[in-house]
Parts: structure tokens; sequence; C-alpha cells
């Protein structure tokens, strides 16, 4: 059997842990398995590197903070395969390079193209427990490249999709998936398995738990999941194609704080407006998320709209440099203490009453919607932030999600 394991920061963050995660490796490499370990970096490492680059230059460019940024998975994975073969295991660590884990070439959120099994194939057939850095990967100008914060579960994926492994283990610092982040909701409950789609949802509207490219990816080669404690035995969450368990109507709420609203005020109401608006930001490479166009009041309407903090300087650049000449618009303002709550379920297709509930929740909570967007499968709103713990309580109970 050929296992991917993959173990976040905390399970790395000092000597004890990645002693406590070698010896859990070398217990599936006794049972005659192959074994590939996938690493983040050091507990807070990322962050740390990442203040230092701030310090030095607030401007750096991102190529030289994708390669600041890949020494933190270099400096785990080599200590780990130091820890192994102290216990008497051979054992040997590969960074992106080495492998051979190609990119697209943008830095700091690139995605994989294709990984070259080779050196890992014959590394394993040697009996080697093969340590990798997680997080990184090589452009086609051999440059170091990374996929974007949390972006090791991705690199954990690809290698079981490449290697067509038996198994994908996602250890963390909790027990699996639970119906919120507990460290939020206190009473989340652990849920013993999610698809597919569910997961995505819920990656990508916050659930840091699993990089949402990682679901992504998952899906698409249908590489099964198990997100799991490092800490404990636990049985964790099987994450999949299809799940045995009833739909249930919610399977979790969600929240990210990183968000900035932007409000772009008198516009014209005419047509191509929303266009040219929406073609600036996306020239600049400005996701954009929650739309809202008002109704027309004296003759002009508004338009607002999400971003991510990381964006919201290049945004409101674009819009003030486009302001006064192709939108001619009155006003436009920025506001990040908003957060977005969520709740996802593959239930809902077929419940109506779902947002009603919702609304409902925060309204005895006393808690005002800024702005509301829904998929097939979610509900979001916009929010105070100072809010965004109480909602997802009042939310959470309010779908009786706890036990
Ligand atoms: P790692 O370093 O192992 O990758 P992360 O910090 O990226 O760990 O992800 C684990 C964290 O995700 C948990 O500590 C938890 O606070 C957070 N989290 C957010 N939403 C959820 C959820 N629905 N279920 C479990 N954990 C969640
Ligand atoms: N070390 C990277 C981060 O902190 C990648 C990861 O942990 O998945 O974002
Ligand atoms: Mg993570």
């Amino acid at each position: 059997m050929l296992v991917v394991k993959k173990f976040g920061g905390t399970s790395v963050a000092n000597k004890e842990r990645i002693f406590n995660v070698a010896k859990r490796c070398i217990e599936d490499y006794k049972k005659g398995n192959q074994v590939v370990v996938v690493l983040s970096a050091m507990g807070k490492q990322t962050d740390v590197l990442l203040d230092m680059a701030k310090d030095i230059n607030p401007k750096a460019s991102r190529r030289e903070l994708d390669m600041l940024l890949t020494t933190g998975e270099q400096t785990s994975v080599a200590l780990m395969a130091m820890a192994m073969d102290s216990l008497g295991v051979p054992a040997v660590s590969l960074n992106a390079f080495q492998v051979a884990m190609h990119t697209t070439s943008d830095y700091g959120n690139s995605r994989l193209k294709k990984i070259d099994e080779q050196r890992i194939r014959f590394e394993l057939d040697n009996r080697r427990i093969v340590v990798i850095t997680g997080f990184q990967g090589i452009n086609s100008y051999n440059d170091y490249t990374t996929l974007g914060r949390g972006g090791s579960d991705t690199t954990a994926v690809a290698l079981a999709a490449a290697l067509n492994a038996d198994a994908c283990e996602i250890y963390t610092d909790v027990d699996g998936v639970f119906t919120a982040d507990p460290r939020v909701v206190p009473n989340a409950r652990k849920l013993d398995e999610i698809t597919y789609d569910e997961m995505l949802e819920l990656a990508s509207l916050g659930a840091g738990v699993l990089h949402n490219r990682s679901v992504e990816m998952a899906k698409k080669y249908g590489v099964q999941l198990v997100v799991r404690s490092s800490l404990n035995t636990s049985e964790g969450t099987v994450v999949k194609e299809e799940s045995k368990m009833e739909k249930m109507l919610v399977s979790g709420v969600a929240t990210d704080k990183n968000v900035v609203q932007f409000a772009v005020e008198g516009l014209e109401n005419k047509p191509g407006v929303a266009f040219k608006l929406f073609h600036h930001l996306a020239n600049h490479n400005v996701n954009v998320d929650m739309i809202l166009q008002s109704v027309e009041h004296g003759g002009t309407q508004d338009i607002s709209f999400t971003v991510t903090e990381e964006m919201a300087d290049v945004a409101m650049e674009t819009l003030e440099r486009h302001g006064d000449t192709s939108l001619k618009c009155e006003k436009i303002t920025a506001t990040k203490e908003v957060a977005k709550v969520s709740v996802v379920g593959a239930g809902m297709m077929t419940n109506p009453g779902v947002a009603a509930k919702m609304f409902e929740a925060l309204y005895d909570a006393g808690i005002n919607i800024r702005q509301i967007s829904t998929s097939e499968i979610r509900v979001s709103v916009l929010i105070d932030e100072k809010y965004t713990e109480a909602a997802a309580q009042a939310v959470h109970e309010a779908f009786s999600l706890a036990d």
C-alpha cells in the first residue's frame, strides 16, 4: 500500500511534535507500506518569514517572497528526515526542485501542473520514507513558486493523485472537519463524512481546515481524503464523492474575516456600467466575490462588492484611477470591519426555507445583514466583523448542528 500523510504546521511545531510525527509514519512503514510524507513549515514559521520580509521591504516582489517562504518547508522536511534516521528508519527529504513539482508561472498563488514521479518511486523502491516539502513548486523559469496560504494540503492531494496512492491522510490540530470552526463555535460537532462539494464550499468560504484547491483536486482525481488529528488516534472525517449519511439540510457554518466591502456610489444608470467597473478590476487580477447593485435613486445607482484584504489596495487604486473618467462615480468607500458567515449543505437544494431560517437566527441575535449571496448549496451573508462569532453560534444553533 502507498500512503500519503500530510502534517500541518502545529503538528511539527517543535522537537517533541516532530518525533511524534516521525513515529506515526514509521508505524505505517513497518507495516510494509510505502510512505510519502508532506510537511508544512514548523509552527507559525511562514508568518515569521512574511514579517521579516515586510520589515526589510514592504513592497518585496512576489518572486523573492516565494524564495523566502519555501525555506520554511525545507527546514521541516530536513529535520523530519533526521528524526526518522535517528529512530533507525531510512528517510530522505526532497524539495519541489528535487521531485520536480511543476507549477504555473505566477508567484504566491500558483497551481500545480505536473509532478515527476521518478525520484519519489526510486526512493520508495529503496525502502525509504520520502519526506516532501508542501506548499512549493517550480515554474518554467526554474524559480520557486508557492501555492497560496494553506497550500500544503494541495501538494499532498496532488502527490496522492500522481502516485495513485491508496490513502491520503491530512493530519491537523483538530479531530477532523466540524460543523463549524471549533475555535469559533465551541460546541461544533465532528462530521464522520462530508462530500467533496460541501467541503469545497466550506473551504472556499473560510473553513481553513483544508485548502480549497486540495478539495477541488481530490474531487477531480477521485482521491478520498481523511482529515484527522496528529495528536490523538480518533477516526477523523472522510471527504468523498457521495455521503452515505442522510443528506443533512445544513452540514456546516463557515466564517471569513478576510473580507473588505467596497461601495461605489452615484454611478450612471445605463448599460455597460457594471461591465466597465468589473472589467477594470479583472484587468488588475482583482477577484470579486459578493456583488450587490442597488435600485436607481435620483438618476444614479450604487454597486457594492467584496474582495479579500490582500487585494483591497489594488482594488482601491484601480477604482480611483477610473472613478472620474470612465466610471463617473461620486464616491468610493472601503470597509474592512466586515465578515462573511455562510451555511453550506447539499440538502438545501431540495428544501426551501434555509435562507429564511438563517436570517431569522441573525434577526433574533440582533445582527444586521449588509449583503447576501447564494448558490445551490450555500447561503452567505456579510455582517459587521465584531458579530462574527455571535452570528456563527446563532446560525449553528438554529440548524441544531451541535450534539
Ligand atoms: P494545519 O496547519 O494542520 O494545516 P490549519 O490551521 O490550516 O492547520 O487548519 C486547522 C484549523 O482549521 C483548525 O485549528 C480550526 O481552527 C480551523 N477550522 C476552520 N473551520 C473548521 C472546520 N469546519 N472544522 C475543523 N477545523 C476548522
Ligand atoms: N506553510 C504554509 C502556510 O502557512 C503552507 C501550509 O501550511 O499549508 O500557509
Ligand atoms: Mg492548513
